[in-house]
Protein backbone atom coordinates (compact mmCIF):
# COMPACT_ATOMS: atom_id res chain seq x y z
CA UNK A 1 0.00 0.00 0.00
CA UNK A 2 2.13 3.22 -1.13
CA UNK A 3 1.74 5.69 2.02
CA UNK A 4 -0.31 8.57 0.10
CA UNK A 5 -3.07 6.01 -0.34
CA UNK A 6 -5.48 7.69 2.26
CA UNK A 7 -6.00 10.60 -0.05
CA UNK A 8 -8.04 8.14 -1.21
CA UNK A 9 -10.72 8.98 2.19
CA UNK A 10 -12.82 12.05 1.18
CA UNK A 11 -12.90 15.03 3.26
CA UNK A 12 -16.31 16.99 2.90
CA UNK A 13 -15.54 20.28 4.60
CA UNK A 14 -18.58 21.86 6.25
CA UNK A 15 -16.85 24.38 8.13
CA UNK A 16 -18.90 27.41 6.29
CA UNK A 17 -21.82 25.82 5.30
CA UNK A 18 -25.14 26.07 6.98
CA UNK A 19 -27.29 23.28 5.70
CA UNK A 20 -30.90 22.53 6.98
CA UNK A 21 -31.36 19.13 7.76
CA UNK A 22 -32.83 18.00 4.49
CA UNK A 23 -29.93 19.14 2.53
CA UNK A 24 -27.57 17.42 5.42
CA UNK A 25 -29.18 14.36 5.06
CA UNK A 26 -28.96 14.46 1.00
CA UNK A 27 -25.23 15.52 1.58
CA UNK A 28 -24.44 12.59 3.52
CA UNK A 29 -21.73 9.82 2.47
CA UNK A 30 -23.32 6.41 1.70
CA UNK A 31 -22.26 3.32 -0.17
CA UNK A 32 -22.81 3.12 -3.77
CA UNK A 33 -24.68 -0.50 -3.96
CA UNK A 34 -27.52 -0.50 -1.72
CA UNK A 35 -30.96 -1.81 -1.13
CA UNK A 36 -32.51 0.07 -4.27
CA UNK A 37 -29.35 -1.28 -6.36
CA UNK A 38 -29.33 -4.83 -5.25
CA UNK A 39 -32.97 -5.12 -5.12
CA UNK A 40 -33.42 -6.51 -8.66
CA UNK A 41 -31.01 -9.44 -8.13
CA UNK A 42 -32.47 -9.87 -4.60
CA UNK A 43 -35.98 -10.42 -5.73
CA UNK A 44 -35.10 -13.09 -8.55
CA UNK A 45 -33.34 -15.12 -6.12
CA UNK A 46 -36.63 -14.77 -3.74
CA UNK A 47 -38.57 -15.63 -6.27
CA UNK A 48 -36.39 -18.85 -7.40
CA UNK A 49 -36.40 -20.28 -3.80
CA UNK A 50 -40.39 -20.09 -4.02
CA UNK A 51 -40.24 -21.94 -6.77
CA UNK A 52 -37.81 -24.56 -7.05
CA UNK A 53 -36.98 -24.61 -2.49
CA UNK A 54 -34.00 -27.02 -1.94
CA UNK A 55 -33.09 -27.20 -5.64
CA UNK A 56 -32.35 -23.38 -5.90
CA UNK A 57 -30.71 -23.40 -2.24
CA UNK A 58 -28.15 -26.10 -3.85
CA UNK A 59 -27.58 -23.88 -7.05
CA UNK A 60 -26.87 -20.64 -5.54
CA UNK A 61 -24.63 -22.98 -3.00
CA UNK A 62 -22.66 -24.16 -5.58
CA UNK A 63 -22.90 -20.60 -8.15
CA UNK A 64 -21.89 -18.31 -4.54
CA UNK A 65 -20.15 -20.64 -2.28
CA UNK A 66 -18.58 -23.16 -4.12
CA UNK A 67 -19.99 -26.29 -3.11
CA UNK A 68 -22.20 -29.17 -4.13
CA UNK A 69 -24.61 -29.51 -1.19
CA UNK A 70 -27.23 -32.43 -0.71
CA UNK A 71 -28.91 -30.91 1.61
CA UNK A 72 -29.06 -27.50 4.26
CA UNK A 73 -29.67 -29.26 7.30
CA UNK A 74 -26.32 -30.51 9.27
CA UNK A 75 -26.23 -33.62 11.11
CA UNK A 76 -26.50 -33.59 14.31
CA UNK A 77 -23.13 -35.33 15.02
CA UNK A 78 -21.06 -32.46 13.32
CA UNK A 79 -22.65 -29.95 16.21
CA UNK A 80 -21.51 -32.32 18.67
CA UNK A 81 -17.88 -32.47 16.98
CA UNK A 82 -17.21 -28.79 16.54
CA UNK A 83 -18.10 -28.17 20.45
CA UNK A 84 -15.50 -30.71 21.57
CA UNK A 85 -13.00 -29.87 19.00
CA UNK A 86 -13.36 -25.73 19.87
CA UNK A 87 -10.57 -24.33 21.00
CA UNK A 88 -10.90 -23.93 25.01
CA UNK A 89 -9.69 -20.01 25.00
CA UNK A 90 -12.50 -19.46 22.59
CA UNK A 91 -14.99 -21.62 23.93
CA UNK A 92 -14.12 -19.26 27.43
CA UNK A 93 -14.67 -16.28 25.37
CA UNK A 94 -17.90 -17.51 24.09
CA UNK A 95 -19.18 -18.37 27.14
CA UNK A 96 -17.81 -14.93 29.00
CA UNK A 97 -19.78 -12.82 25.96
CA UNK A 98 -22.53 -15.79 26.66
CA UNK A 99 -22.82 -14.26 30.54
CA UNK A 100 -22.76 -11.13 29.66
CA UNK A 101 -25.36 -10.64 27.07
CA UNK A 102 -27.63 -12.81 28.72
CA UNK A 103 -28.00 -10.78 31.89
CA UNK A 104 -28.63 -7.79 29.38
CA UNK A 105 -30.85 -9.20 27.57
CA UNK A 106 -33.34 -10.27 31.04
CA UNK A 107 -33.15 -6.48 31.92
CA UNK A 108 -34.84 -5.41 29.02
CA UNK A 109 -37.88 -7.53 29.01
CA UNK A 110 -41.04 -5.22 29.72
CA UNK A 111 -43.40 -5.72 32.34
CA UNK A 112 -47.07 -7.03 31.20
CA UNK A 113 -49.14 -3.84 31.94
CA UNK A 114 -52.44 -4.15 33.13
CA UNK A 115 -55.46 -1.16 33.82
CA UNK A 116 -58.47 -1.51 36.14
CA UNK A 117 -60.93 1.37 35.10
CA UNK A 118 -63.72 -0.14 37.10
CA UNK A 119 -64.58 -3.50 38.59
CA UNK A 120 -65.00 -5.42 36.06
CA UNK A 121 -63.34 -3.76 33.81
CA UNK A 122 -59.56 -4.72 32.92
CA UNK A 123 -57.83 -4.26 29.63
CA UNK A 124 -53.91 -6.24 30.44
CA UNK A 125 -51.11 -5.95 27.67
CA UNK A 126 -49.30 -9.38 27.95
CA UNK A 127 -46.03 -10.02 26.10
CA UNK A 128 -45.66 -12.95 24.43
CA UNK A 129 -42.53 -14.53 22.32
CA UNK A 130 -43.12 -15.08 18.62
CA UNK A 131 -43.16 -19.12 18.13
CA UNK A 132 -40.49 -19.45 15.78
CA UNK A 133 -37.02 -17.33 14.47
CA UNK A 134 -34.68 -17.63 11.88
CA UNK A 135 -30.93 -16.58 13.01
CA UNK A 136 -29.11 -15.79 10.19
CA UNK A 137 -25.09 -15.37 11.15
CA UNK A 138 -22.95 -14.37 7.66
CA UNK A 139 -19.80 -16.02 6.86
CA UNK A 140 -18.67 -14.89 3.37
CA UNK A 141 -15.98 -12.83 4.07
CA UNK A 142 -14.90 -12.99 7.84
CA UNK A 143 -16.79 -15.74 10.04
CA UNK A 144 -19.31 -14.45 13.04
CA UNK A 145 -19.78 -17.06 15.80
CA UNK A 146 -20.58 -13.39 17.94
CA UNK A 147 -23.07 -12.89 15.83
CA UNK A 148 -24.74 -16.88 16.85
CA UNK A 149 -24.70 -15.36 20.23
CA UNK A 150 -25.97 -11.84 19.24
CA UNK A 151 -28.97 -13.77 17.59
CA UNK A 152 -29.70 -16.42 19.89
CA UNK A 153 -29.46 -14.84 23.42
CA UNK A 154 -32.20 -12.21 23.20
CA UNK A 155 -34.51 -14.35 21.72
CA UNK A 156 -33.51 -17.33 23.89
CA UNK A 157 -34.57 -14.51 26.78
CA UNK A 158 -37.66 -13.88 25.01
CA UNK A 159 -38.71 -17.39 25.27
CA UNK A 160 -39.20 -18.31 21.51
CA UNK A 161 -39.65 -22.19 21.89
CA UNK A 162 -38.04 -23.11 18.08
CA UNK A 163 -34.88 -21.46 16.85
CA UNK A 164 -32.97 -22.02 13.40
CA UNK A 165 -29.81 -20.79 12.53
CA UNK A 166 -28.36 -20.62 8.72
CA UNK A 167 -25.10 -19.58 7.99
CA UNK A 168 -23.39 -19.90 4.55
CA UNK A 169 -21.75 -23.40 3.71
CA UNK A 170 -18.14 -23.17 3.41
CA UNK A 171 -16.04 -24.70 1.03
CA UNK A 172 -12.76 -25.88 3.33
CA UNK A 173 -15.47 -27.40 5.81
CA UNK A 174 -17.30 -29.72 3.35
CA UNK A 175 -19.92 -27.37 2.78
CA UNK A 176 -20.85 -27.27 5.74
CA UNK A 177 -21.16 -23.58 7.81
CA UNK A 178 -17.84 -22.86 9.67
CA UNK A 179 -16.84 -24.68 12.65
CA UNK A 180 -17.10 -22.17 14.99
CA UNK A 181 -20.45 -21.09 14.49
CA UNK A 182 -21.50 -25.06 14.77
CA UNK A 183 -20.18 -24.95 17.87
CA UNK A 184 -21.28 -21.60 18.91
CA UNK A 185 -24.87 -22.85 18.02
CA UNK A 186 -24.05 -26.32 20.04
CA UNK A 187 -22.91 -24.13 23.21
CA UNK A 188 -26.32 -22.24 23.17
CA UNK A 189 -28.55 -25.15 21.89
CA UNK A 190 -29.58 -24.89 19.03
CA UNK A 191 -29.74 -27.96 17.16
CA UNK A 192 -31.74 -26.80 13.56
CA UNK A 193 -28.54 -25.36 11.35
CA UNK A 194 -28.69 -24.75 7.65
CA UNK A 195 -25.98 -24.69 5.78
CA UNK A 196 -27.33 -21.55 3.43
CA UNK A 197 -26.38 -17.43 2.97
CA UNK A 198 -27.20 -14.55 1.47
CA UNK A 199 -30.99 -14.14 0.19
CA UNK A 200 -31.38 -17.54 -0.56
CA UNK A 201 -31.16 -18.31 3.13
CA UNK A 202 -33.49 -15.24 4.20
CA UNK A 203 -36.26 -16.42 1.75
CA UNK A 204 -36.01 -19.98 2.85
CA UNK A 205 -37.09 -19.09 6.48
CA UNK A 206 -39.32 -16.51 5.29
CA UNK A 207 -41.42 -18.56 3.08
CA UNK A 208 -40.20 -22.24 3.87
CA UNK A 209 -38.53 -25.10 1.85
CA UNK A 210 -40.65 -28.40 1.51
CA UNK A 211 -38.54 -31.60 0.93
CA UNK A 212 -41.53 -34.49 1.19
CA UNK A 213 -39.19 -37.60 0.21
CA UNK A 214 -36.17 -36.60 2.53
CA UNK A 215 -36.20 -37.81 6.25
CA UNK A 216 -33.71 -34.99 6.81
CA UNK A 217 -36.94 -33.05 6.30
CA UNK A 218 -37.03 -29.31 4.75
CA UNK A 219 -37.00 -25.78 6.17
CA UNK A 220 -40.34 -24.72 8.30
CA UNK A 221 -41.06 -21.31 7.58
CA UNK A 222 -40.43 -18.78 10.59
CA UNK A 223 -41.98 -15.75 12.17
CA UNK A 224 -39.10 -13.31 12.49
CA UNK A 225 -35.84 -13.10 10.84
CA UNK A 226 -33.27 -11.68 12.40
CA UNK A 227 -29.04 -10.75 11.94
CA UNK A 228 -26.90 -8.72 10.24
CA UNK A 229 -25.55 -9.57 6.36
CA UNK A 230 -24.11 -8.03 3.33
CA UNK A 231 -26.31 -5.84 1.07
CA UNK A 232 -27.89 -8.87 -0.12
CA UNK A 233 -28.62 -10.44 3.26
CA UNK A 234 -30.21 -6.71 3.91
CA UNK A 235 -32.08 -6.80 0.79
CA UNK A 236 -33.71 -9.79 1.14
CA UNK A 237 -34.85 -9.13 4.79
CA UNK A 238 -36.48 -5.52 3.49
CA UNK A 239 -38.48 -7.16 0.62
CA UNK A 240 -39.81 -10.36 2.89
CA UNK A 241 -40.83 -7.76 5.58
CA UNK A 242 -44.02 -8.00 6.06
CA UNK A 243 -44.30 -11.93 5.29
CA UNK A 244 -41.86 -11.91 8.21
CA UNK A 245 -40.86 -9.59 10.70
CA UNK A 246 -37.37 -8.55 10.51
CA UNK A 247 -34.91 -7.18 13.31
CA UNK A 248 -34.14 -4.20 10.99
CA UNK A 249 -31.72 -3.73 8.07
CA UNK A 250 -28.13 -4.70 9.35
CA UNK A 251 -26.38 -4.50 6.61
CA UNK A 252 -22.41 -3.65 5.74
CA UNK A 253 -21.67 -1.99 9.30
CA UNK A 254 -20.98 1.67 9.67
CA UNK A 255 -18.67 3.35 12.19
CA UNK A 256 -19.31 7.37 12.76
CA UNK A 257 -16.34 9.02 15.00
CA UNK A 258 -17.16 12.55 16.77
CA UNK A 259 -13.46 13.96 18.03
CA UNK A 260 -12.12 16.38 18.68
CA UNK A 261 -8.66 18.07 19.11
CA UNK A 262 -7.89 15.79 22.63
CA UNK A 263 -8.61 12.52 21.02
CA UNK A 264 -5.82 10.26 20.35
CA UNK A 265 -5.35 9.68 16.62
CA UNK A 266 -4.09 6.14 16.98
CA UNK A 267 -7.22 4.82 18.27
CA UNK A 268 -9.55 6.87 15.62
CA UNK A 269 -7.61 4.98 13.11
CA UNK A 270 -7.56 2.12 15.00
CA UNK A 271 -11.11 2.09 15.37
CA UNK A 272 -12.08 2.99 11.49
CA UNK A 273 -9.94 0.59 10.25
CA UNK A 274 -11.71 -2.41 12.35
CA UNK A 275 -15.55 -1.27 10.83
CA UNK A 276 -13.38 -1.32 7.37
CA UNK A 277 -12.35 -4.99 7.60
CA UNK A 278 -15.52 -6.17 7.40
CA UNK A 279 -16.61 -5.62 3.77
CA UNK A 280 -15.40 -3.46 1.41
CA UNK A 281 -18.78 -1.14 1.64
CA UNK A 282 -18.39 -0.96 5.00
CA UNK A 283 -18.67 2.45 6.26
CA UNK A 284 -15.51 4.53 8.41
CA UNK A 285 -17.26 8.51 8.89
CA UNK A 286 -14.69 10.85 11.03
CA UNK A 287 -16.47 14.11 12.36
CA UNK A 288 -14.27 16.37 13.97
CA UNK A 289 -14.03 20.19 14.32
CA UNK A 290 -9.87 20.05 14.27
CA UNK A 291 -8.42 19.79 11.23
CA UNK A 292 -5.18 18.78 13.17
CA UNK A 293 -6.63 15.88 14.46
CA UNK A 294 -7.82 15.11 10.67
CA UNK A 295 -4.45 15.28 9.63
CA UNK A 296 -3.29 13.57 12.70
CA UNK A 297 -5.69 10.38 11.81
CA UNK A 298 -4.68 10.56 8.42
CA UNK A 299 -1.06 9.88 8.93
CA UNK A 300 -2.11 6.87 11.55
CA UNK A 301 -4.04 5.44 8.47
CA UNK A 302 -1.47 5.56 5.88
CA UNK A 303 0.48 3.68 9.16
CA UNK A 304 -1.51 1.20 10.38
CA UNK A 305 -3.41 0.16 7.29
CA UNK A 306 -0.19 -1.43 5.55
CA UNK A 307 0.08 -3.14 9.08
CA UNK A 308 -3.25 -4.71 9.04
CA UNK A 309 -3.90 -7.72 7.51
CA UNK A 310 -6.90 -6.95 5.46
CA UNK A 311 -5.16 -4.27 3.69
CA UNK A 312 -6.82 -4.53 0.48
CA UNK A 313 -10.59 -4.58 1.76
CA UNK A 314 -9.62 -2.11 3.93
CA UNK A 315 -8.68 0.61 1.55
CA UNK A 316 -11.39 -0.48 -0.62
CA UNK A 317 -13.89 0.73 2.33
CA UNK A 318 -11.88 3.63 3.20
CA UNK A 319 -12.00 4.52 -0.61
CA UNK A 320 -15.73 4.44 -0.99
CA UNK A 321 -18.70 6.91 -1.45
CA UNK A 322 -19.46 5.88 2.15
CA UNK A 323 -16.49 6.83 3.90
CA UNK A 324 -15.28 10.27 4.63
CA UNK A 325 -13.54 12.94 7.07
CA UNK A 326 -16.46 15.49 7.55
CA UNK A 327 -14.69 18.78 9.04
CA UNK A 328 -17.40 20.83 11.00
CA UNK A 329 -17.01 24.03 12.22
CA UNK A 330 -18.12 23.32 16.20
CA UNK A 331 -19.38 20.80 18.77
CA UNK A 332 -22.83 21.77 17.94
CA UNK A 333 -22.61 21.23 13.96
CA UNK A 334 -20.85 17.75 14.94
CA UNK A 335 -23.83 16.45 16.59
CA UNK A 336 -26.25 17.45 14.09
CA UNK A 337 -24.81 15.82 11.54
CA UNK A 338 -24.32 12.44 13.62
CA UNK A 339 -28.25 13.02 14.69
CA UNK A 340 -28.82 12.75 10.50
CA UNK A 341 -26.22 10.81 9.57
CA UNK A 342 -27.78 7.97 12.44
CA UNK A 343 -24.43 5.37 12.18
CA UNK A 344 -25.23 1.59 13.45
CA UNK A 345 -22.09 2.36 15.56
CA UNK A 346 -20.91 6.17 17.00
CA UNK A 347 -17.77 6.40 19.30
CA UNK A 348 -17.77 9.90 20.93
CA UNK A 349 -14.33 10.79 21.95
CA UNK A 350 -14.58 14.51 23.09
CA UNK A 351 -13.98 16.20 26.03
CA UNK A 352 -17.51 16.02 27.36
CA UNK A 353 -17.82 12.90 25.95
CA UNK A 354 -21.55 11.54 28.34
CA UNK A 355 -22.82 14.73 27.84
CA UNK A 356 -22.64 14.68 24.16
CA UNK A 357 -23.66 11.13 24.46
CA UNK A 358 -26.64 11.79 26.21
CA UNK A 359 -27.65 14.23 22.61
CA UNK A 360 -27.32 11.46 20.36
CA UNK A 361 -30.86 10.65 19.49
CA UNK A 362 -30.27 8.36 16.54
CA UNK A 363 -27.67 5.63 16.65
CA UNK A 364 -27.60 1.98 16.70
CA UNK A 365 -25.20 1.90 19.57
CA UNK A 366 -23.44 5.12 21.24
CA UNK A 367 -19.89 4.63 22.57
CA UNK A 368 -18.41 6.39 25.00
CA UNK A 369 -14.95 8.17 25.59
CA UNK A 370 -11.85 7.13 24.71
CA UNK A 371 -11.94 3.16 26.16
CA UNK A 372 -15.21 1.66 24.68
CA UNK A 373 -14.15 1.09 21.26
CA UNK A 374 -17.08 -0.58 19.19
CA UNK A 375 -14.64 -4.45 18.93
CA UNK A 376 -15.44 -4.57 22.56
CA UNK A 377 -19.23 -4.12 21.78
CA UNK A 378 -19.07 -6.83 18.96
CA UNK A 379 -17.92 -9.04 21.41
CA UNK A 380 -18.50 -8.69 24.98
CA UNK A 381 -19.76 -5.77 26.51
CA UNK A 382 -23.03 -6.84 26.97
CA UNK A 383 -24.57 -5.05 24.53
CA UNK A 384 -26.34 -6.36 21.02
CA UNK A 385 -23.90 -6.34 18.00
CA UNK A 386 -26.72 -6.43 15.67
CA UNK A 387 -27.22 -3.13 14.62
CA UNK A 388 -29.44 -0.71 11.88
CA UNK A 389 -27.35 0.44 9.22
CA UNK A 390 -28.11 2.65 6.41
CA UNK A 391 -29.91 5.54 8.69
CA UNK A 392 -32.54 3.05 9.42
CA UNK A 393 -31.33 3.80 12.98
CA UNK A 394 -33.57 7.29 13.18
CA UNK A 395 -36.63 4.84 13.42
CA UNK A 396 -34.85 1.63 14.19
CA UNK A 397 -33.66 -0.12 17.01
CA UNK A 398 -30.28 -2.95 17.51
CA UNK A 399 -31.61 -6.45 18.26
CA UNK A 400 -32.80 -7.04 21.78
CA UNK A 401 -35.28 -9.21 23.37
CA UNK A 402 -38.15 -6.94 22.60
CA UNK A 403 -37.22 -8.08 18.70
CA UNK A 404 -38.70 -11.34 19.52
CA UNK A 405 -42.02 -10.40 21.33
CA UNK A 406 -45.57 -9.49 20.40
CA UNK A 407 -47.78 -7.47 22.60
CA UNK A 408 -51.41 -8.97 23.08
CA UNK A 409 -53.96 -6.69 24.60
CA UNK A 410 -56.80 -8.51 26.15
CA UNK A 411 -59.81 -7.23 27.04
CA UNK A 412 -61.83 -8.10 30.03
CA UNK A 413 -65.10 -6.23 30.68
CA UNK A 414 -68.71 -7.86 33.08
CA UNK A 415 -72.36 -6.95 32.13
CA UNK A 416 -72.02 -3.59 34.58
CA UNK A 417 -68.97 -2.34 33.34
CA UNK A 418 -69.89 -2.60 29.64
CA UNK A 419 -72.93 -0.93 30.66
CA UNK A 420 -71.15 2.21 32.28
CA UNK A 421 -69.80 2.66 28.74
CA UNK A 422 -72.19 1.30 26.72
CA UNK A 423 -74.00 4.84 25.83
CA UNK A 424 -70.79 6.58 24.57
CA UNK A 425 -70.23 3.23 22.11
CA UNK A 426 -73.55 3.64 20.72
CA UNK A 427 -73.36 7.35 20.33
CA UNK A 428 -69.72 6.81 18.31
CA UNK A 429 -70.90 3.80 16.47
CA UNK A 430 -74.01 5.90 15.32
CA UNK A 431 -71.51 8.71 14.47
CA UNK A 432 -69.43 6.31 12.11
CA UNK A 433 -72.35 5.03 10.57
CA UNK A 434 -71.85 2.09 11.72
CA UNK A 435 -75.12 1.14 13.38
CA UNK A 436 -74.67 -2.72 13.84
CA UNK A 437 -71.90 -2.00 16.52
CA UNK A 438 -74.06 -0.20 18.70
CA UNK A 439 -76.62 -3.03 18.25
CA UNK A 440 -74.22 -5.56 19.56
CA UNK A 441 -73.78 -3.94 22.53
CA UNK A 442 -77.44 -2.94 23.27
CA UNK A 443 -78.73 -6.54 22.16
CA UNK A 444 -76.32 -7.79 25.58
CA UNK A 445 -79.03 -5.93 27.49
CA UNK A 446 -75.97 -4.04 28.84
CA UNK A 447 -77.36 -0.35 29.41
P1 LIG B 1 -22.80 -12.86 4.32
O1 LIG B 1 -23.07 -14.17 4.98
O2 LIG B 1 -23.64 -11.71 4.70
O3 LIG B 1 -22.96 -13.06 2.73
C1 LIG B 1 -22.41 -14.13 2.03
C2 LIG B 1 -23.42 -14.59 1.01
O4 LIG B 1 -23.75 -13.51 0.12
C3 LIG B 1 -22.94 -15.68 0.10
O5 LIG B 1 -23.12 -16.94 0.71
C4 LIG B 1 -23.84 -15.49 -1.11
O6 LIG B 1 -24.97 -16.30 -0.98
C5 LIG B 1 -24.25 -14.05 -1.06
N1 LIG B 1 -23.67 -13.34 -2.21
C6 LIG B 1 -22.38 -13.03 -2.41
N2 LIG B 1 -22.22 -12.40 -3.59
C7 LIG B 1 -23.44 -12.30 -4.15
C8 LIG B 1 -23.93 -11.75 -5.38
N3 LIG B 1 -23.13 -11.15 -6.25
N4 LIG B 1 -25.26 -11.83 -5.62
C9 LIG B 1 -26.10 -12.40 -4.74
N5 LIG B 1 -25.68 -12.95 -3.57
C10 LIG B 1 -24.38 -12.91 -3.28
O7 LIG B 1 -21.25 -12.57 4.55
P2 LIG B 1 -20.32 -11.34 4.15
O8 LIG B 1 -20.37 -11.08 2.69
O9 LIG B 1 -19.02 -11.60 4.81
O10 LIG B 1 -20.96 -10.09 4.84
C11 LIG B 1 -21.09 -9.96 6.23
C12 LIG B 1 -21.69 -8.60 6.43
O11 LIG B 1 -22.30 -8.50 7.71
C13 LIG B 1 -20.69 -7.46 6.32
O12 LIG B 1 -21.22 -6.53 5.42
C14 LIG B 1 -20.67 -6.91 7.73
O13 LIG B 1 -20.42 -5.53 7.72
C15 LIG B 1 -22.05 -7.21 8.17
N6 LIG B 1 -22.25 -7.20 9.61
C16 LIG B 1 -23.19 -6.32 10.04
C17 LIG B 1 -23.49 -6.26 11.37
C18 LIG B 1 -24.59 -5.32 11.79
O14 LIG B 1 -25.06 -5.42 12.92
N7 LIG B 1 -25.02 -4.41 10.94
C19 LIG B 1 -22.85 -7.10 12.29
C20 LIG B 1 -21.90 -8.02 11.81
C21 LIG B 1 -21.61 -8.06 10.44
Amino acid sequence: IPETEFSALATLDWRNESLSYAQLKAKLPRPAVNSQTAADTVQQIIDDVRAHGMETLKDLAKRFDHVELEHTRVPQHELDRALEELDPKVRLALEESIDRARVFAKAQRPDDAEVRYANGATVTQRWVPVRRVGLYVPGGLAVYPSSVIMNAVPAQAAGVSSLALASPPQKEFGGLPHPTILAAAKLLGINEVHAMGGAQAVAAFAYGVEVPDDERGGIEPVDVISGPGNVFVATAKRLVKGVVGIDAEAGPTEIAILADQGAEPGFVAADMISQAEHDANAAAVLITDSPELAAGVRKELDKQVAATRHAARVTEALSGTQSAIILVKDLEQGIEVCNAYAAEHLEIMVAEAEATAARITAAGAVFVGAYAPVSLGDYCAGSNHVLPTSGTALHASGLNVNTFLKAIQVINYDKAALGEVAAHVINLANAEDLPAHGDAVAVRNAQ
